[in-house]
């Protein structure tokens, strides 16, 4: 941006919700969409994390803004991207599942960007809808194969014109394209939005091996629910299969060895080149073989002990992939000081949704409780938004579509649920703003986890798994952690009532159709 565009800018404090395409001069802010799958705030620094530190994501933050209540509509991830592009509920966008069909010719915000206010737009990274895109984005180059999260080593990726493989770690890759489209394909006479979606930390979590030994030697901190007995809840997350033994996926066989191979292994080793296996199994072998020695002795056969090991095995890996995503935030944002282009430039961080990191002893997301609920945001734009903003409003996925688009000056079309988060990044005023949030989760009996919706305020969170109709309640005022249900407690009989009434009416307000009952499913969750 020159300096006639720069005090036009500053001279004209032109109102957002004037079209920017018809301000003569003023081009719309470029926006960098940064975001991962299955990332914690518990493992985010700016969140006050207390197992990691995550300086380059915390730079978005510190000099922007943070939402501390920030929340996803259903903890899955493909119907998290649905609701970020579609601005709706799974019900409306039509995604309420993994696996389920996405319609791409229903109304997404890159496509507004481009056709209301001159956008260039690119989705570059993990997409995992079906189908893949067509023309929502001017460019896209989404991960395929290991049910569309890629591998992490030599990633395959559908392109607009076929398929292709990249070299190397797939964090470092989808960032080395992100910047490559920038500065090959960005045509600087139109604002960029670019999606930079990045498969990390998903599972399986291999980290490069450049972050092999990154917390070796260390004792994580230990979550305070890791121990969870689930007593006093509903016995669904007594019988979910998000447990810990995950951690065998750190552990690929030690060159040589005689240990089967797990599947996932086997799928992640193929795909390395030789130079690569071998570099893996030297800095790896250690750590695998520690897995393989633990398992063999008897501390393997105490409850306490092996839930221990398995919770640092977890830990680690994660953290380990976590802080290569860190990384390449930081080789994002350099890129954009470098360019000159930071002021120019609205920089978004987020994650499709929670994680657990050994919470209440799982892995995984799916449940509507805390962990998996709540997504990290941090939103970036300097001379707009004061550096340092806290923002304790409650927000969910379905309002970045609404945001981006009066951020780029777009009329944002009446069918989208959620609302812009403007106002409240510019410190403006946001009276009657949602005071609960809505959730709906549809995966019935993945990983044994049972359909559930529910309401959220401040201080209660009501659950009704309601294929057979049971319920939770929580006083997350007396219990942060969620483990006891006070559904039953005759104190709290009136608060039952009143969140029946709220998910009632978020229920009008969001037009969701009666629920599915029905034997058919019940069966099929094994519960
Ligand atoms: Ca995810």
């Amino acid at each position: 941006m020159n300096w006639i565009l720069k005090s036009t800018v500053a001279v004209c404090a032109v109102a957002l919700s004037v079209l920017y395409s018809e301000a003569s001069e003023v081009k719309p802010p470029n926006i960098l969409f940064i975001f991962s799958d299955d990332h914690s705030q518990n493992a985010i620094s700016a969140y006050g994390s207390c197992i990691n530190k995550t300086p380059n994501i915390d730079r978005i933050a510190n000099e922007g803004a943070i939402f501390l209540n920030s929340f996803c509509a259903n903890s899955i991830c493909q119907p998290s991207r649905a609701s970020i592009l579609t601005g709706k509920h799974s019900h409306r966008n039509g995604v309420t599942d993994n696996g389920s069909h996405w319609n791409g010719r229903q109304t997404v915000f890159p496509r507004l960007l481009k056709s209301k206010a001159g956008y260039q737009t690119a989705l570059i990274g993990k997409w995992h809808m079906e189908p893949n895109p067509t023309d929502e984005f001017d460019f896209w180059k989404v991960l395929e194969n290991a049910g569309g999260q890629g591998r992490y080593f030599n990633p395959e990726f559908a392109t607009q014109t076929g398929h292709e493989t990249l070299s190397g770690y797939s964090t470092d890759v989808i960032a080395d394209e992100s910047i490559q489209w920038l500065e090959k394909n960005w045509d600087t006479n139109h604002p960029f939005m670019l999606m930079c979606q990045f498969k990390s930390p998903h599972v399986p979590q291999l980290p490069p091996v450049r972050n092999a030994k990154m917390f070796n030697g260390k004792t994580i901190p230990e979550p305070a629910t890791l121990y969870d007995d689930y007593a006093n809840r509903q016995p669904y997350i007594s019988k979910n299969w998000m447990g810990l033994d995950v951690a065998v996926l750190g552990a690929i066989p030690p060159f040589g060895s005689s240990y089967k191979p797990h599947r996932s292994h086997t799928r992640n080793l193929d795909s390395m080149t030789p130079e690569q296996q071998t570099n893996w199994h030297e800095a790896y072998d250690k750590w695998s073989q520690e897995y393989y020695d633990f398992m063999a002795s008897t501390n393997a056969d105490d409850h306490v002990q092996l839930k221990a090991f398995q919770y640092q095995r977890v830990a680690k890996n994660y953290l380990r992939c976590v802080a290569a995503v860190d990384e390449n935030v930081g080789r994002l944002l350099q890129w954009l000081e470098d360019q000159n282009l930071e002021n120019d430039t609205i920089v978004i961080y987020s994650s499709d949704q929670g994680y657990y990191i050994g919470e209440h002893g799982m892995t995984d997301k799916r449940w509507m409780y805390e962990e998996s609920m709540r997504m990290p945001l941090m939103i970036r734009w300097p001379g707009k938004i004061n550096p340092g903003t806290a923002i304790t409003q409650f927000v969910q996925n379905i309002d970045y579509a609404p945001t981006f688009l009066e951020m780029a000056g777009v009329t944002i079309p009446k069918a989208m649920q959620g609302a812009s988060l403007l106002p409240m990044l510019t410190g403006n005023t946001t009276n009657n703003w949602r005071e609960s949030l809505y959730y709906h989760y549809y995966g019935h009996g993945k990983h044994n986890v049972p359909r559930h919706e529910g309401v959220r305020t401040e201080r209660y969170k009501l659950i009704h798994y309601y294929t057979d109709g049971n319920w939770e309640l929580f006083d997350l005022q007396k219990d942060p952690n969620e483990l006891v249900s006070v559904y039953e407690n005759p104190q709290y009989q009136e608060i039952v009532k009143m969140m029946k009434k709220e998910l009632k009416r978020l229920r009008k307000q969001y037009e969701v159709p009666p629920n599915e009952y029905g034997k058919k499913i019940f069966k099929k969750a094994k519960l």
